[in-house]
């Protein structure tokens, strides 16, 4: 999962904005970070680690131009270091940046096609990379005589190009030297990508794109809309807008972007995610109370903190006091979005503190987000009941993660996820908890899609029901990904 921004404006310059940009998507990727502008020439900066570390004064004062990418990186497949990180460029032609945010299911393939038919140099393992190959190569050999076609044109062509060529999830804003953004999202529009536009004082309008409406309002853009699934859009640098959908499948954005990833505050898809999760935990005390209508525990704690607004509503749904009792270190990072097993399974106790006065001598129900490995769930359990509990209920705003995902979020393989080789009775025993509920996937799909003036077909559940959307992900192409990932994570401990 990654956070990708871009800024074009007709007045100023937009790196400070970048930036800002940028803090406003750490939450979507803390292990590096990049921006790229653009006046005469390409400036760009790139480094591992938190946005506030990587960019200082004297990094920002090279980054001039009033065009501009950045992106927070957090890697599902790919390696760690800096030469993984996002804004990627190629000279040819006209010079071209780009960054995404989701993950090709042909990966393989394609750089096999790129390298051989194309003989272009992929030189990182990062998918953007391939995207802007064959963007930029289908730009520079046109299907057509370019003599009638429009710049646009010739970019719907080289867009259209990818589309056919690339399997999977992505979400790409680019910029082309001395012309101007281009910006395209999937067919599926599995990725989320949002637009936003600003009114200078000259008539004039200034337009971002990002993976989240985050940063609308600290920067002054109001929400227009988002790309639509198979849109591409291109604005020159004089602020025209050109936009063509040039294919259209179902609409099936990613779920568990409204489970867990994005921040409360985003809109996505025309729906709210603070209000998407509150529906959430009011359908799951409803189910509750259908299941246990003789069992009310005496609060309701969250595990902190994406599971705070389910388990908000949870609460007041079953009239059970909502309570705070695990109270999180806010100076460390996501435990599910840090790379590797054991760096995980320690960061659990050094983040979350149980408040004993909260907990001793009740009956505790835990909400979370969802349960993907299991083992951030089994040590909160663990903690409770050590501080006094004397039952522990816990729920899942998600229903069982049993899939990988192939579409950028880190859930790589069967293997690791505890649903995919467990019952609910055995997660149950091996949480150690007295009652383990998970909410079902049409309460889930209903709490997503009840509201907002939206035009999703049905979200992508890939995760939680085996149906990949894109239709080129069988057992054999699982087990074959699953074993690269394996391999990928050896090399990497
Ligand atoms: Fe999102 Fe799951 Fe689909 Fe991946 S498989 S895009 S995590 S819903």
């Amino acid at each position: 999962m990654c956070g990708v921004v871009g800024i074009i404006s007709t007045q100023k310059p937009v790196a400070g904005e970048l930036y800002e940009s940028l803090i406003h998507l750490q939450h979507r990727g803390q292990d590096a970070a990049g921006m790229m502008t653009y006046n005469k020439r390409f400036h760009e900066k790139k480094g591992t680690g938190y946005i506030r570390d990587i960019f200082d004064e004297q990094n920002m004062a090279r980054l001039q131009g009033k065009v501009g990418i950045g992106h927070t990186r957090y890697p599902t497949v790919g390696g760690f270091s800096v030469e993984e990180a996002q804004p990627v460029m190629t000279h040819v032609p006209h010079g071209i940046a780009m960054a995404h945010n989701g993950n090709l299911v042909n990966y393989n393939d394609l750089v096999n096609e790129v390298n051989e038919q194309d003989h272009r140099l992929i030189n990182s393992s990062v998918d953007i990379e391939v995207i802007l190959h064959i963007f930029a190569h289908a730009l520079d050999h046109p299907k057509t005589d370019i003599k009638n076609l429009s710049f646009f044109d010739q970019i719907c062509q080289a867009v259209d190009t990818v589309f056919h060529r690339a399997s999977g999830a992505y979400s790409v804003i680019g910029t082309i030297m001395n012309k101007g953004m281009v910006v395209f999202r999937d067919p599926h529009g599995i990725r989320p990508l949002v637009k936003g536009v600003r009114q200078n004082n000259d008539g004039t309008t200034d337009h971002i794109f990002a993976s989240e409406t985050t940063m609308f309002y600290a920067l002054g853009f109001e929400l227009d809309g988002n790309v639509a699934p198979g849109e591409v859009i291109y604005i020159e640098e004089n602020g025209t807008v050109h936009s063509r959908t040039l294919k259209n499948e179902q609409f099936t954005p990613c779920i568990f972007e409204y489970v867990y990833f994005a921040r409360p505050d985003s809109i996505q898809n025309e729906i709210s995610v603070y209000r998407s999760r509150l529906r959430m935990g009011q359908n799951l005390a409803k189910r509750w109370k259908e299941q246990y209508p003789d069992i009310t525990p005496d609060i309701v704690i969250p595990a902190p903190s994406t599971a705070n607004t389910a388990a908000l509503s949870f609460a007041n749904e079953l009239g059970v006091r909502f309570s705070e009792g695990l109270y999180k270190n806010p100076f460390i990072g996501r435990t599910f979005i840090m790379p590797g097993q054991e760096i995980r399974k320690k960061s659990v106790r050094y983040k979350l503190v149980p408040q004993e006065f909260e907990i001793r001598d009740k009956k505790v129900l835990i909400v979370d987000d969802s349960i993907v490995r299991g083992n951030t769930s089994k040590e909160i359990v663990r903690m409770v009941r050590e501080f006094g509990a004397t039952k522990v209920f816990f729920v899942s705003a998600c229903p069982p993660v049993k899939f990988p995902c192939f579409y950028g979020v880190d859930m790589p393989t069967r293997g690791e996820l505890t649903a995919a080789h467990r019952s609910v009775s055995e997660i149950e025993e091996y949480m150690g908890v007295d009652i383990l509920m998970y909410q079902k996937i049409d309460d889930l799909v209903e709490a997503v899609t009840r509201k907002g003036e939206h035009n999703i077909d049905r979200p992508c559940m890939a995760c939680l029901n085996g149906q990949y959307i894109t239709g080129d992900v069988d057992e054999h192409t699982m087990e074959r990904m699953e074993r690269q990932r394996n391999h990928e994570r050896s090399k990497q401990k």
